[in-house]
């Protein structure tokens, strides 16, 4: 047996520095920490490279004394806990003084800070944990800290290191997470010299998530907002046409601070059920205020994985909020003039304006005026969003004629105003063409009608209807797919499908959904198979996704000619803001407001 030794303090740090310091982004991670625990208003992260060379944070906060500057780099040296007291409700995001200790004992640093109305600052320089150099020095009240040749005294941990891309692309993302936790403090990044992002610092989220996320991002995103249980949830969340190919875009925060939580991810991702295509992801920024006793954020050096203790709280709150910002959007996507129309547009108008030759200006001033035709149809029909505006003037008339015949019409305006919707016709055998309050809708008639057998059958909850089939339709699946039906026959029959062995592998399809066409019968139990062989997270997900092939199979299909009572009952469901996604988060309708189509035929400018 070797005889046992205490480890030289230098060692210990290195050792634990492996769980503060994984790489350079985590370095970025501490330092702007640090800063906002310092109360700074304005940060500037620079970086080189992969971070791994050389690192610079300045910041403006209360800097530190001579005395503290000598001692913070020692571990265990901090200013935000004295006792295990503190430890029960920690408001800062340092606390376990174990950074530049660990900083420190993997790399060159030169601290050079200004307490907050002290005359003059202090420069400090550290190598390997030791101070090697401090003397007075002038410079601006706040702290600055260059960390330079990250790993150097440890080349086993330098090799693990990705490429300067990788390194750069987590520096980024590290010093991202930080100021889009603070909107209210400005964090600028560069990388060589060369600007990555600058938020404003206005305290203003929205601004924050447009100067970190980009323009498109931040514009596609809805707000979110719900508070209960002596918590609160506070962001924003994308909406469901706009998922995405990874969940790189979900960030959250706990009491200002970025978290890693599987959680809160689910919490998420349950409310955009049945909204999203699977594979497709919602984007979030979502901060939630806790007390500080509700959460615990010592679970790890690098404090990105909390502790709820009260799990089950912070997911409903989360889910419920996020579920209520997508109940209420309901404005349907809006079409923008592509590009090309644009150019067109903007092309021909030189001719608009062109002045007229006088000869030109004679012609044109002796042609008949041309009418515009006749709007008779317009004018035999009640303007319905004419009468849903006057409905109340209407109503209190009526009913000073007589009562019995008010409420006739009551009836009356409460049918007109649903159906404030008009229906022009049909597109391209696809597409409903409808009128608005002054806007013209297009809608995708399969998605609109799939979704609203969706919901129909969802909100049933039970066995759905099925029609037994005249003859049965004999469908011929491969091994693994003849199990799966019969291990799930009664699955399949409480969504209507009767299914059973028929001879020695076959099987007779005798019973579908009352809205299933029987034509439609053995595609629709091949993609049922298909999907049971998937599965699911659970028995609901997989009878949901069950679902999306019934109500999908059900839906008029684009392509056939459908009656106008039909088209207009699906208009009816859109313009009532029911029906916004398909069951898979394709939107349903888009429109073109009049003032769009006023501007691209030059009516205004
Ligand atoms: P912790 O943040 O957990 O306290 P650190 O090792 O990160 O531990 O920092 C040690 C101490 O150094 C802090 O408690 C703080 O007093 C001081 N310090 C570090 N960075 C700054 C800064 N940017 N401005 C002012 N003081 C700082
Ligand atoms: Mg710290």
């Amino acid at each position: 047996m070797t005889k046992i030794n205490i480890l030289p303090p230098l060692v210990a740090d290195m050792i634990a520095a492996g769980e503060v310091v994984e790489r350079p982004a985590s370095v970025i991670k501490e330092l702007v920490e640090n800063a906002f625990d310092a109360d700074a208003k304005k940060i500037s992260v620079e970086f080189s490279d992969g971070g791994a060379t050389y690192i610079r944070v300045t910041d403006d906060g209360c800097g530190m004394s001579p005395e503290d500057a000598g001692i913070a780099f020692t571990r265990h040296a901090t200013s935000k806990l004295r006792d295990e007291k503190g430890l029960e409700a920690i408001g800062t995001m340092g606390f376990r003084g174990e950074a530049l200790a660990a900083i420190s004992a993997v790399s060159r640093i030169e601290l050079v800070t200004r307490e907050k109305g002290a005359a003059e600052g202090v420069a400090v320089t550290v190598q390997a944990g030791d101070i090697i150099d401090m003397v007075p020095c002038g410079c601006p009240e706040g702290t600055s800290i260059t960390v330079r040749d990250i790993f150097f005294n440890t080349p086993a941990r330098l090799k693990f290191l990705k490429s300067d891309r990788s390194e750069a692309a987590a520096c980024t993302a590290a010093a991202m997470h930080c100021a889009l936790g603070r909107p209210d403090i400005s964090l600028r990044c560069r990388r060589d010299g060369e600007e990555l992002f600058f938020s404003p610092g206005d305290g203003r989220a929205e601004s924050a998530a447009y100067s970190l996320l980009g323009r498109e991002t931040a514009n596609s995103m809805l707000p979110c907002k719900a508070e209960g249980e002596g918590m609160a949830v506070e962001g924003f969340v994308s909406s469901p046409a706009m998922g995405r190919g990874n969940r790189s875009n979900q960030h959250f925060y706990c009491n200002g601070r970025y978290i890693k939580s599987a959680l809160l991810q689910t919490a998420l991702e349950q409310a955009y059920k049945n909204t999203l295509l699977t594979g497709r992801f919602p984007s979030c920024v979502l901060y939630l205020s806790l007390s500080r006793g509700a959460v615990d954020v010592n679970v790890h050096p690098a404090k990105t994985e909390v502790k709820f203790s009260d799990e089950k709280k912070v997911f409903d709150l989360v889910y419920q909020a996020v579920r209520a910002t997508l109940e209420q959007e309901s404005a349907p996507l809006e079409i923008g003039l592509s590009e090309s129309t644009k150019r067109i547009a903007a092309a021909a108008k030189p001719d608009f304006f062109r002045s007229m030759s006088a000869g030109e200006y004679r012609r044109e001033a002796a042609r008949p005026s041309q009418a515009r035709p006749s709007s008779g149809f317009d004018n035999a029909r009640p303007k319905p969003a004419y009468y849903a505006q006057k409905a109340p003037e209407f109503v209190e008339k009526e009913r000073e004629k007589s009562p019995a015949y008010a409420e006739k019409t009551v009836e009356n305006v409460e049918k007109v105003k649903e159906s404030a919707c008009r229906v022009i016709g049909e597109a391209l055998g696809t597409y409903i063409v409808a009128e608005l309050d002054g806007e013209m809708l297009l809608i995708d008639k399969h998605a609109a009608h799939e979704r609203m057998i969706f919901d129909r059958l969802k909100a049933q909850n039970r066995e759905i209807m099925s029609q037994t089939l005249l003859s049965p339709v004999i469908i011929k699946p491969d091994a693994g797919d003849a199990e799966l039906i019969e291990k799930n026959a009664q699955l399949l029959s409480s969504l209507g499908f009767e299914i059973e062995p028929f001879g020695a592998s076959d099987f007779a399809i005798r019973a579908v959904p009352d809205d299933i066409d029987p034509g439609e019968a053995a595609s629709a139990a091949e993609e049922l198979c298909e999907k049971l062989r998937c599965g699911g997270v659970d028995a609901g997900s997989v009878r949901d996704e069950l679902l999306h092939t019934v109500a999908c199979k059900a839906a008029i299909k684009a392509g056939r000619r459908h009656d106008t009572a039909e088209l207009e009952r699906i208009a009816e469901a859109v313009a009532s803001g029911r029906v916004k996604y398909c069951p898979h988060g394709r939107p349903v309708s888009a429109r073109l407001t009049k003032k769009e189509l006023d501007k691209f035929f030059s009516r205004i400018v």
